[in-house]
């Protein structure tokens, strides 16, 4: 990922004379930043629908966990969201390199400097391509692609589940997540697949997210929570 969104940059801007028309040119790298993302999308999103379905085989037996709904009608559909998934993103990604590449680019002129000095402005200011962006938007996404696949799994099984929400049990885990991942449930209970987990709110910076609406994690970027699924009615797998 981040090295697709390094050579988005080289395409943009390879050299001095193509300043004025960077902005264009960011296109340009779109179809290297869509292969980075759906590479590792679809990889999160198989992930979520195998996990889920080794953890309905496991508690309650092999073959229980699907209707007439085939293993391939599952990854079709995941495919599908992937594609949906990916163009937004390319989108938004676009927007705020577009935004932000315009600026710097003002700026670099307005001051009359150097070319290799808009390049190491761009650098230095995180200026929409560098490492903690790129690793931020592979957190956020594989975090939403896992879990939809789990999610899409729960949603085709025979059996009635629910969903909980996890938070990653360290002592990063944001105040956010620390409130949704502590609400307690009634055995083999969580919250209907279909309906929104309510965050609780709580103390200090947790009570502005009170009454907040999340259908799946992530809640916020860098997210690493994950839904686990429960089957009404019946004890909750200790599984992750
Ligand atoms: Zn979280």
């Amino acid at each position: 990922m981040a090295e697709a969104l390094e050579q988005q940059l080289q395409l943009a801007l390879p050299n001095e004379g193509a300043v004025d028309d960077a902005i264009n040119r960011l296109a340009l790298g779109d179809e290297i930043l869509k292969d980075a993302l759906t590479g590792f999308i679809n990889d999160s999103i198989l992930l979520g629908t195998a996990i889920a379905q080794r953890e309905i085989n496991v508690v309650y037996g092999e073959g229980k966990q699907l209707d007439d709904l085939g293993l391939g009608d599952i990854a079709g559909d995941a495919i599908d969201w992937v594609t949906q998934r990916v163009g937004t993103l390319i989108q938004e990604l676009g927007h705020t390199s577009r935004d932000t590449l315009r600026k710097l680019i003002n700026q670099w002129k307005e001051n009359d400097l150097p070319f290799s000095e808009l390049l190491s402005t761009l650098q230095k200011a995180g200026w929409g391509f560098d490492l903690r962006r790129a690793k931020m938007i592979v957190e956020t996404e594989a975090t939403r692609a896992f879990n939809k696949g789990k999610l899409m799994v729960a949603a085709a099984s025979v059996l009635t589940m629910h969903k909980r929400w996890v938070t990653a049990g360290d002592e990063k885990v944001c105040p956010i997540c620390v409130q949704l991942g502590s609400v307690r449930y009634s055995a083999g209970e969580g919250v209907a697949l279909p309906a929104d987990f309510v965050h609780p709110g709580g103390s200090g910076a947790a009570e502005q997210f009170a009454g907040q609406l999340y259908q799946q994690p992530p809640a916020h970027p860098n997210c690493r929570c994950k839904i686990r699924l429960v089957v009404l009615g019946l004890p909750v797998p200790q599984l992750s």
